[in-house]
């Protein structure tokens, strides 16, 4: 089923002293968190309501993901909610979650409950039972027993066709603002199912909900444990027009002699890779041997020591190349080969070191019969 999802991350964090959609959680801003959830569960597109001039946060924030887009947000939750509808494009009757930032812990069977409710109903929310005796008081003492046999908690996201929901909106009374969005529609006699929400949709708004989210978090998510691989690799000069180190192609008076294209940079990787994966090296995986690996692009060796940290669930979050030549000089090559290097591995530019050292003209390097090149590379796999 087809549907666009709004997520309402347009406060300023008046309340909980700084705006809480960009704070941490588990490792990811809080508002990754709805998105991801969204996108995963297939929402098309995923609008995210921000304060205006966040553009740039909001990016950084979901850097890595496609499939949303910002608009910004009004003075109150109802006018966000408003700007997040009217930047949809879909058809009028699509289907449309509208969402929290606050309640980050967003899963897929809550989203099909509620896809499955809106076949017979204007709207659907996820609702919890309100399990604690209710009081009413005034002035620190009851005055009654509230019975709680019809109380819901409601949750979010809430699901709506778009078309309905704005109907509901044009008859809203202006000078009132609805809690949710569920409200609207039931003021204007709407039938509003109620799904089962999951309590880890809590709502941030205290100190100690995202202490407890984190717990929470952490029990949920895989152990990490961090390891650390090395690779060095050697090939010797011979006659040729330019040479390949980490991915990128170099002019130069020579080139390195191998089986494949020679690119020690990135040879030495994918055997660092390989050795925080315990899983032999690059020869084990690409025989020297074997007529196929003659001349190849040696990009294809690294792309394949990530796919085996991914197929372990890991993943590699920090390399550092040194290339150990007198000649060509790397400096103005530099950038280049760390944005190779960042493409393959799906790493930000600051996670991916690549260093050139001389050896003072000493050695086999140092007389120019070879290059050497050495890696480490920091790779995170489930404990
Ligand atoms: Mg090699």
């Amino acid at each position: 089923m087809t549907f666009a999802g709004i997520v309402v991350a347009a406060g300023t964090g008046s309340r909980a002293g700084g705006a809480k959609q960009w704070r941490q959680l588990g490792g990811k801003p809080i508002v990754r968190w709805s998105v991801e959830a969204l996108l995963q569960a297939g929402a098309a597109p995923v609008v995210v309501v921000i304060p205006s001039g966040a553009q740039d946060q909001l990016a950084e924030a979901l850097s890595g993901l496609s499939g949303w887009a910002a608009v910004s947000g009004g003075e109150t939750r109802a006018l966000s909610v408003q700007a997040g509808l009217a930047a949809l494009t879909g058809p009028a009757d699509q289907i449309v979650l509208i969402h929290d930032a606050a309640r980050p812990m967003l899963t897929g069977p809550v989203i099909d409950r509620l896809l499955n409710a809106l076949t017979d109903a204007d709207g659907a929310i996820p609702a919890l039972p309100v399990p604690d005796t209710l009081k009413r008081g005034h002035g620190g003492a009851i005055t009654d027993t509230v019975d709680r046999a019809e109380l819901w908690r409601a949750q979010t996201p809430q699901a709506f066709r778009a078309d309905r929901l704005a109907r509901a909106w044009a008859n809203w009374p202006g000078d009132e603002a609805p809690t949710d969005d569920a409200a609207v529609v039931e003021r204007d006699g709407g039938r509003v199912a109620l799904v089962q929400g999951d309590a880890r949709l809590m709502k941030l708004t205290f100190p100690e909900d995202f202490a407890m989210a984190e717990a929470l978090i952490a029990q949920t998510t895989p152990r990490m444990q961090t390891r650390v691989g090395t690779g060095f690799d050697v090939h010797r000069w011979g006659p040729g027009t330019s040479v390949w180190l980490c991915g990128v192609e170099i002019a130069h008076d020579q080139t390195l002699i191998g089986h494949s294209d020679a690119d020690a940079g990135l040879h030495a990787l994918t055997d660092a890779i390989l050795g925080a994966l315990g899983d032999g090296d690059i020869g084990d995986h690409f025989p020297p041997t074997d007529p196929k690996w003659k001349g190849a692009a040696s990009d294809q060796f690294l792309i394949h020591a990530v796919e085996r940290v991914a197929a372990r669930g890991g993943r590699v979050v920090h390399v550092d190349v040194t290339l150990i030549c007198e000649q060509p000089k790397v400096k103005p090559h530099r950038l280049a080969m760390r944005e190779r290097l960042a493409a393959i591995l799906n790493l930000p530019l600051d996670a991916v070191s690549v260093k050139a050292t001389t050896t003072e003209a000493l050695g086999f390097t140092g007389r120019g019969e070879g290059l050497a090149a050495q890696a480490a590379a920091t790779v995170e796999l489930p404990a």
